[in-house]
């Protein structure tokens, strides 16, 4: 089998090689090797670029880059430059038989384990994104998590719990990832997870229609000596497309356990965690793991490190042979750590040299020469159907990714959403807003006079009321995401405006966080965790403020319905307009200075078009909606009664509520900062305004209201606040407002500082150093952009 791997190589040399991206559309080819290094080659050979492997080129994107190929039974889009390093040749050159690599599965021993030793049975679900992890785990646990069919939707690992055989076992549902390397934070994450929580049982989950791809994970999760069970999700689809896979035999093959399940539906369920439930029991008594057999010289090696780090795992000490950095790392510490690692190094350049490539191709081609090899026996595709066709439902892609329509229809799709964001949005908004009026008369009514009832009525009532109005909003924004996500359109819109991200230095991809920017920062800057690449992680997070949130709008339309009579339309979408060009500009500057790197990569999976379901956007819909009222239950709570009391004390008798906020702890600290402001065109009420605005942008027109009405619940609505903007007067009789100060305090709303909810999620996904940053950042741009509209407007 060696000699074979090496005469092969030799052969390729002769092969007319050609490079992918010259290949026109509908052209078929085999994949020679993939050049280039690091994190770029090794996503590519996961996805499946490997010797001997078929791509059909599919099409171009409307603006001409990136291409959508198919390769393995799945769509992956790749930029021109990324398919230039894929070295490729005739369809049917016989130069490479995969199967021949198939030298099936090892028995390994390991010390069995005590399942039930810290009491909590735990089982953790690991599979490729978008194979159904989600509606698996919520089919089982009876949660509510949201269900996306698109690449990285789950962010974060959650947890659940179901019983069984009157057991009680948790169930973690992991991050989507393609394999377990070093390189991209879902797969740090899955690999400690699973190292340092030791789980009782894996789950593995495969999608049944896309098993060459999908098993190559379950070739890395195999070794990690875990009791493991296969779920061969999307069994329906499987069974619709007429192929015919032979279960038994195929487990046979693989050493591991397969039941088909159907995860939207619940089939198969039930039976999956009743085997997983065995597997666990199994594992006490037997000791016996099943590996996939590399051949008899990667297997000594294997044999002769393990038994030099007898602590790591299977997968561990081959990840080590492949010079993970993360791997080795483990080593340190271990007494014959050193030796160890030269061992290892001296053992890599001999599989190098005796299979003429290089170490990541050679276990990455043995992995696939695996599964092939088990494929080869037990699938048997339905030969009605050409090979290379494509989904069912994939027609549609002609036109939404279309030349010319793909971009107008990516717009009035955007369009509509938020047109029924904000129309639709606005019915239940006004019945919430009525409830809340009634709730605050009638607590009103029904208290004593004092603090207590000010604090409830004007604290938190009007506080937390003003933020609850937008609820409605949120949940059709939500909704209307949920919707394009699950029919698979999110990732053709990544697909279509990748040229144009890419102008800033981005990845197609981060224009849905913006996108989501646009409901709520919050719940963005999570999204931005289906970025791959660190650097375009900051990039866009740090960016995303800019996209002007639904939480900034009730100060538009107050100041736009107040101090502009005319276009009204235009002058609210010239401020989004404006923070999408202040954000584009940001990130120009960060991905040419300190965020500087070398390419951002294209690779990303197009999954097939599916019919959004109801249930799956509900289900989104709700979770987010409970995020949105916890960050009101919490942060905006807290914040709302901080205000209200900066606004309350000292107390004073006799005062207007006027005088009595302008002489609070706020009103002084307005007024210290008035000269800071005053260049913008603002008065003291303004700096306030700000300064609160600061917890939550929403709170800026709820203290607008305090300050010249003494009224807590105004809104935007309210004409008695839209009067007394009109007609406040300066001291020296002029009128404190303009449509130049509204304009520029509207530049400033927009710019500055993201809320306090924000930066927290910042911190979370960035951490506290980029938290200054941008609270530094935003507010100097903030301060700029209105200073320089303020002074030039004035002087025209
Ligand atoms: P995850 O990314 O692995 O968590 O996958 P999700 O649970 O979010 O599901 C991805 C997509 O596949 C969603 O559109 C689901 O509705 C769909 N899906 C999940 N399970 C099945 C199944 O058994 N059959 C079919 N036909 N679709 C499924
Ligand atoms: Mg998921």
């Amino acid at each position: 089998m060696r000699n074979n791997n090496k005469k092969e190589n030799n052969d390729s040399k002769v092969l007319k090689t050609r490079l992918l991206d010259n290949e026109p559309v509908g052209m078929t080819v085999q994949v020679v090797r993939v050049m280039g290094d690091g994190a770029f080659r090794q996503r590519l050979l996961e996805m499946g670029f490997v010797r001997g492997a078929r791509v059909t080129v599919l099409k171009n994107a409307p603006l001409q880059d990136p291409v959508e190929y198919m390769i393995m039974g799945s769509h992956i889009s790749l930029r021109h430059s990324e398919a230039a390093q894929i070295e490729v040749t005739e369809k049917d050159a016989e130069f490479c038989d995969m199967e021949d690599a198939f030298n099936g599965i090892i028995e390994t021993e390991v010390a069995g384990v005590d399942p039930m030793a810290d009491n909590v049975l735990r089982v953790v679900l690991v599979g490729n994104p978008n194979c159904g992890k989600t509606s698996l785990f919520n089919n089982v646990t009876g949660a509510k998590e949201k269900v996306g069919n698109y690449g990285g939707v789950t962010v974060d690992s959650k947890e659940g719990w179901f019983n069984i055989g009157g057991r009680k076992v948790q169930l973690v549902d992991l991050p989507g990832t393609y394999s377990l390397t070093e390189y991209s934070p879902e797969e740090m994450y899955v690999r400690t997870y699973i190292r340092d929580n030791h789980p009782d049982a894996i789950l593995n989950i495969v999608d049944a229609g896309n098993l060459e791809r999908n098993l190559y994970l379950t070739t890395q999760v195999m070794d990690m000596n875990i009791p493991m069970v296969i779920a061969l999700n999307m069994w329906d689809e499987l069974e619709k497309s007429g192929d015919h896979l032979d279960i038994e035999m195929m487990s046979r093959l693989l050493g591991a356990r397969m039941v088909p399940v159907t995860a939207y539906n619940g089939h198969g369920v039930k039976e999956v965690l009743q085997a997983t439930m065995e597997a666990i029991d199994e594992s006490e008594q037997d000791t016996l793991h099943h590996n996939v057999n590399y051949g008899p010289l990667i297997e000594d090696i294997l044999k002769e490190l393990g038994e030099m780090c007898p602590k790591l795992d299977r997968y561990t000490v081959l990840k080590i042979i492949e010079n993970d950095q993360h791997a080795i790392q483990l080593l340190d510490g271990q007494e014959n750590a050193e030796q160890a690692k030269a061992l290892a190094a001296e053992m890599r350049g001999r599989i190098e040299r005796d299979y003429n490539d290089d170490i990541t191709s050679i276990i990455t081609d043995l992995k696939y020469g695996f599964v092939r090899g088990a494929l080869a026996e037990a699938l048997t595709p339905n030969p009605e159907r050409a090979t290379g066709e494509t989904k069912p439902g994939y027609s549609m892609d002609r036109l939404l990714t279309n030349k010319w329509l793909a971009l107008p229809i990516l717009l009035v799709l955007m369009w509509l959403m938020f047109e029924a964001t904000f129309t639709l949005g606005a019915y239940p908004q006004e019945w919430i807003e009525s409830g809340i009026g009634w709730l605050g008369d009638w607590i009103g009514k029904a208290m004593l006079d004092g603090i207590l009832k000010d604090l409830i009525v004007d604290g938190i009532i009007g506080g937390v009321g003003g933020v609850l109005v937008f609820l409605p909003q949120i949940l059709i924004l939500f909704f209307c995401i949920s919707l394009l996500e699950d029919s698979g359109y999110m990732a053709r819109a990544a697909f279509i405006v990748d040229r144009i991200m890419h102008r800033v230095g981005l990845h197609g991809k981060s224009f849905i966080p913006y996108l989501i920017g646009f409901g709520c920062g919050v719940p963005a800057i999570m999204a931005t965790r289906t970025l791959e690449n660190r650097r375009d992680r900051i990039v866009t997070i740090l960016t995303i403020p800019f996209m002007s949130c639904s939480a900034r709008l009730p100060a538009y339309l107050l100041l736009v319905a107040a101090f502009f009579t005319a276009k009204q339309g235009l002058i609210l979408m010239s401020i989004y307009l404006i923070g999408i060009l202040v954000a584009a500009i940001t990130a120009i500057i960060l991905s040419k200075t300190i965020l500087k790197h070398d390419k951002t990569q294209f690779v990303m999976e197009l999954p097939p078009y599916r019919k959004p379901t109801a249930r799956n956007a509900t289900i989104h819909m709700w979770s987010k909606g409970k995020q949105y009222l916890q960050k009101m239950g919490t942060i905006i709570l807290a914040a709302s009664i901080i205000v209200w009391a900066l606004g309350y004390f000292p107390r004073h008798e006799g005062q207007t509520p006027q005088e009595q906020i302008e002489n609070s702890y706020m009103g002084q600290m307005g007024k210290a900062i008035e000269p800071l402001v005053e260049p913008l065109g603002f008065n003291w009420q303004m700096g306030v305004s700000v300064l609160t605005g600061a917890a939550a942008k929403e709170i800026v027109v709820s203290t607008m209201g305090v300050l010249y009405t003494g009224e807590t619940d105004a809104d935007e609505e309210s004409t008695s606040l839209k009067e007394k903007l009109q007609t406040a007067t300066k001291p020296n009789g002029e009128p404190v407002f303009n449509w130049m100060v509204a304009y520029s305090f509207m530049l400033f709303i927009l710019l500055y500082f993201p809320c306090i909810a924000a930066l927290a999620a910042i911190k979370r996904e960035a951490g506290w150093k980029w938290v200054a940053f941008e609270v530094i950042y935003t507010t100097a741009v903030a301060w700029i952009v209105s200073f320089i509209f303020y002074q030039t407007a004035i002087r025209l």
